[in-house]
C-alpha cells in the first residue's frame, strides 16, 4: 500500500510551499487509502526550535491534514543513520576521507580554474587509511559511480538523467560523526517504508544523490514526484509581499482552512476547469498525473474569491463562533445573546465579506455597547432631516405587536408612502442609528435581531 510523508525542517514557520507539499502527500495517501506520515527533520540543532515544531503541528491541524502514526523525529535516529554508513564502509561502498578544509578549498579553486563545478576529486577513495595524517578526523564519503548516469523516473518531471561525472562522492558522516541530511533522509524513508516521495523540485539534484545512496545500500528506490515551486504573480520567486507567509499568517488574514486547502490544491494541480473543489472531491480525484510542470503563480485575488465562496457555504453557527473568537482577541467579549445575534445576522454579513477579518469588522456593531460610536457617514445621514424621519419611524414601530423585520419594514414603507419619500429615506437613518454606519446587512432584519429594547435604545441614543 501507499505510504507518503511530509518532512519539514523546523527552522521557521510552516510556509505556504511546505503546506502545499504536505497537502499533496496527504491527498495522495488518502486517495489510495494509504498512510501519511510526518517526520520532523530536526538535525540542524542550531536552527531547529520547539516553537517551530509546534507551529508545524498547529498549521497542519488547522488545515485538517491529519497524519498517521507517531511523529518521527529525525535527530533521535542519528545512530541508526550512522550505522548504515558504517555498513557501507565495511562493504567497501564508502570510505574515510582525511582531507583538511584547506585541501578541500584548494580542490574547489582548482575545479573553478578549469571551468568545472566545485567538487571533491576522490583523493581518499582508493588510498590506504594508513597514510592518513595524524590528528585529522575523517568524514565518510560514498563511493559514487564514476561512469554512466543516474536516472530518476519522476512522476511529474518525467525521466531526469544526471551524468555521474557531475555527482561527486558525497559526505555521509561529518568529521564529528554526525550524519548528513542526504544519509538521514534515505535511511528514514527506507525505514518508514515510504513508497512515494512528493516534494518541491528544488530537491531534484538531491534525489539523484539519494538514488545513488539507495542503490549502494541495496534498497528499493521509492517513486519520486517533484512538484514545481510556487512563484509570485510576477513569475519571480515568491516574496513575502506576494504570499510567502506562514500558514498562521493566512489564518490571521481571515482565510478559512477549507478555502486555503482548495487554493493550495489548485496551485499546481488541476481538474479540468474546476475552481471550487471540496476536500472529498480532491481525495477522489487527486493524482500526480495532473500536477503541472511549470511553476504555479500565487494570486491573492483568487484566494479571496475562493474564501468568499467558502464563507457563503459555511455553517453560520461555526462562523459566528469564529467571529466571536476574533472579537474576544480584540478585547470584545461576546455573551450568549451576542453570539445569537451574530449567528442570526450571518447570512447578511457573509454575503458582503471575503475574509473572516471583514466578517468580524462588519459584525462588531451587533455586540457593541450603547451608546454606539457613529462614523462620519452615519452622522451625515442623521444630520439634515434624518433625525426627524428616525423619530417618526420610532413612534411608528415602538408598539408594533411583533417587532419583526416584516412589520418594521411595513411601517417604514407606509411612512415613506404617506410622506411621498423613498423607503431609503427612513431605512438609512435607522441603519445609521442601529449599526453606526451607512452599510450593514438588511436593516429591518438587523432591527429584529437586536430586538425591540436594544433597537429603541440605539434609536434614542442617536436622537440624542
Ligand atoms: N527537510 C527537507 C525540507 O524541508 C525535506 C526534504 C524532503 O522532503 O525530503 O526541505
Amino acid at each position: 500500500s501507499i505510504i507518503t510523508r511530509f518532512a519539514p525542517s523546523p527552522t521557521g514557520y510552516l510556509h505556504i510551499g511546505g503546506a502545499r507539499t504536505a497537502l499533496f502527500n496527504w491527498l495522495f495517501a488518502r486517495h489510495f487509502g494509504g498512510t501519511f506520515r510526518l517526520r520532523i527533520e530536526d538535525t540542524d540543532r542550531q536552527r531547529s526550535t520547539d516553537d517551530a515544531i509546534e507551529k508545524i503541528f498547529e498549521g497542519m491541524r488547522w488545515l485538517g491534514l491529519d497524519w498517521d502514526g507517531d511523529v518521527v523525529h529525525q535527530f533521535a535516529r542519528a545512530p541508526l543513520h550512522a550505522a548504515q554508513a558504517q555498513r557501507l564502509i565495511a562493504e567497501d561502498k564508502a570510505y574515510y576521507c582525511y582531507c583538511t578544509p584547506e585541501e578541500l578549498t584548494a580542490m574547489r579553486e582548482d575545479a573553478k580554474a578549469k571551468g568545472l563545478p566545485p567538487r571533491y576529486n576522490g583523493y581518499w577513495r582508493d588510498r590506504d587509511p594508513a597514510e592518513a595524517p595524524a590528528g585529522v578526523k575523517p568524514t565518510v564519503r560514498l563511493k559514487a559511480p564514476r561512469e554512466g548516469e543516474t536516472v530518476i523516473g519522476d512522476l511529474v518531471q518525467g525521466e531526469v538523467r544526471f551524468p555521474n561525472t557531475e555527482l561527486d562522492d558525497m559526505i555521509l558522516l561529518r568529521s564529528d560523526g554526525t550524519p548528513t541530511y542526504m544519509l538521514s533522509v534515505v535511511v528514514d524513508d527506507h525505514d518508514m517504508n515510504i513508497t512515494h516521495v512528493i516534494r518541491g523540485d528544488d530537491h531534484l539534484t538531491n534525489t539523484a544523490r539519494q538514488t545513488q545512496l539507495y542503490l549502494a545500500l541495496g534498497w528499493d528506490v521509492p517513486a519520486f514526484a517533484h512538484i514545481p515551486l510556487i512563484h509570485g504573480p510576477d513569475g519571480a520567486k515568491l516574496s513575502k509581499r506576494h504570499g510567502a507567509l506562514g500558514v498562521d499568517a493566512y489564518r490571521d488574514l481571515g482565510y478559512l482552512p477549507e478555502a486555503m486547502r482548495n487554493y493550495l490544491l489548485r496551485l499546481g494541480w488541476s481538474h479540468g476547469d474546476d475552481e471550487t473543489i471540496s476536500t472529498e472531491q480532491a481525495i477522489e480525484w487527486f493524482g500526480l498525473e495532473s500536477v503541472g510542470r511549470s511553476p504555479a503563480r500565487f494570486d491573492f485575488a483568487k484566494l479571496d474569491n475562493l474564501n468568499g465562496h467558502y464563507l457563503r457555504v459555511a455553517d453560520n453557527t461555526r462562523l459566528a463562533g469564529l467571529v466571536a473568537a476574533d472579537l474576544a482577541k480584540a478585547g470584545i467579549e461576546v455573551d450568549a445573546t451576542g453570539l445569537d445575534r451574530i449567528a442570526k445576522a450571518m447570512d447578511g454579513l457573509k454575503a458582503r465579506a471575503k475574509t473572516l477579518v471583514q466578517l468580524t469588522d462588519s459584525a462588531r456593531f451587533l455586540v457593541s455597547k450603547r451608546p454606539l460610536a457613529l462614523d462620519a457617514r452615519a452622522e451625515k445621514i442623521l444630520s439634515v432631516d434624518g433625525k426627524d424621519k428616525l423619530a417618526a419611524l420610532r413612534a411608528a414601530v415602538a408598539d408594533l405587536d411583533s417587532f419583526s423585520a416584516a412589520q418594521i419594514e411595513g411601517a417604514a414603507r407606509a411612512m415613506a408612502e404617506a410622506a411621498g419619500a423613498k423607503l431609503g429615506d427612513f431605512a438609512q437613518p435607522l441603519r445609521a442609528a442601529l449599526s453606526g454606519s451607512n452599510v450593514s446587512p438588511p436593516i429591518f432584519e438587523v432591527a429584529e435581531i437586536l430586538g425591540r429594547v436594544e433597537s429603541l435604545g440605539r434609536i434614542d441614543d442617536a436622537l440624542g
